[in-house]
């Protein structure tokens, strides 16, 4: 019986086609077993390697010695009507999250890429714990294998918005996308894929170079460089025109629309000077803006907009002709803003 790895070994999610096609050419095999064992993974969901029938005896020995099959555990599931939220325990016991949405165009699953967060937000549960360590390729791909497996549901779309900086594990990040992305793989279109950063520049002037269609998101919450730099720490490393800059570049390169986020937090950025800022700053951008609702949690003394404030904010932006919309909100009673659960769970 193999032993359990405890994420020592290279595990079998943490690969590309592209990576697993590398290594069947070093053993001296064919290239298009890449392919088939994609499908035995992604398709047939298979547990047992030696229940792949295309691969000969021999080949398949060898990838279980140089693979590791560990799995994340499912360890907890907070459910309500339209949004679970699910906690996962790692090799090494640290735990992290996803929510997964029922909208009216399909399932939607928020991923978390990092145990903890150097990012520091000053509204976000995230970040009150620092990183740990950046998550494995694997460990974001079973996210959703397990979520699936629990549902028995295909899931359509991804959100990469849970606990993490996307951007601060850009490469793992890239490997996952490819996986999830590749029609053998997890088959999730990738419009229909999302990114969020806190607007870390160089790595939005790499994706930009990335062949794939998925969409990015950035977290602005202020208007300004002075408020940014106050609840955003990253806005001191890369402030707010240089970043609008890379953006432009960024769409200019893609030609596609970017969305940005605005969480609105009562008395902080949801003023009509805000409002008017905000508007001013998009002005020619492709974007569109997504209104958050802030979800309070009760470690942070944050609040959230009254619904009055919010509707005028909303105006605002509206008559000033920018794309805007509000976000609908998920699971404000199963703690599933990012980092609540886990919170909750280890009582930080
Ligand atoms: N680090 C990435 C992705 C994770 S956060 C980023 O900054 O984009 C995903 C989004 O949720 C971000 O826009 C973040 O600012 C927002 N967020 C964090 N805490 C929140 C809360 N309590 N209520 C609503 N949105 C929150």
């Amino acid at each position: 019986m193999r032993q359990y790895s405890g994420g020592k070994m290279k595990n079998i999610f943490d690969l590309t086609v592209e990576d697993l096609e590398e290594y069947f050419i070093n053993k001296g095999s064919k290239k298009f077993h890449a392919l088939q064992l994609f499908n035995f993974l992604y398709e047939k969901r298979i547990k047992n390697i030696e229940e792949v029938t295309t691969i000969k005896k021999e080949l398949l020995e060898e990838i279980k010695k140089d693979f590791s099959f560990d799995e994340i555990k499912l360890v907890l599931v907070e459910k309500d009507k339209d949004v679970s939220k699910y906690l996962f325990e790692l090799y090494d016991k640290e735990h992290i999250e996803a929510v997964l949405m029922r909208h009216d165009y399909g399932l939607s699953v928020c991923v978390s890429s990092q145990v903890g967060c150097n990012m520091g937000c000053c509204f976000c549960e995230s970040g009150r714990r620092k990183k740990v360590r950046n998550l494995e390729v694997y460990e974001m791909v079973e996210e959703l294998l397990l979520i699936e497996e629990e549902t028995k549901e295909k899931i359509t779309h991804v959100v990469v918005m849970g606990i993490g900086e996307p951007f601060d594990n850009y490469d793992n990040l890239v490997k996952f996308l490819k996986i999830i992305n590749h029609p053998k793989g997890l088959s999730i279109g990738a419009r229909h894929i999302t990114v969020s950063t806190c607007g870390i520049i160089p790595k939005i002037e790499e994706f930009s170079n990335l062949p794939l269609q998925i969409n990015l998101a950035i977290s602005l919450h202020a208007p300004n460089n002075k408020l940014r730099s106050e609840i955003m720490p990253i806005n001191k490393v890369y402030p707010l025109d240089e970043l609008i800059k890379a953006i432009k570049k960024y769409i200019e390169k893609t030609n596609r629309r970017v969305t940005f986020e605005y969480i609105l937090l009562k008395d902080i950025n949801d003023s009509k000077k805000c409002a008017l800022e905000l508007a001013n700053l998009v002005k020619g951008i492709n974007c569109y803006i997504n209104l958050i609702p802030y979800n309070e949690t009760n470690n942070l003394s944050f609040m959230r907009s009254n619904t009055v404030q919010i509707m005028e904010f909303y105006d605002i932006l509206k008559k000033n002709n920018v794309n805007v919309t509000i976000r609908r909100e998920f699971g404000s009673k199963i703690s599933a803003a990012c980092g609540q659960l886990r919170s909750k769970k280890e009582e930080l």
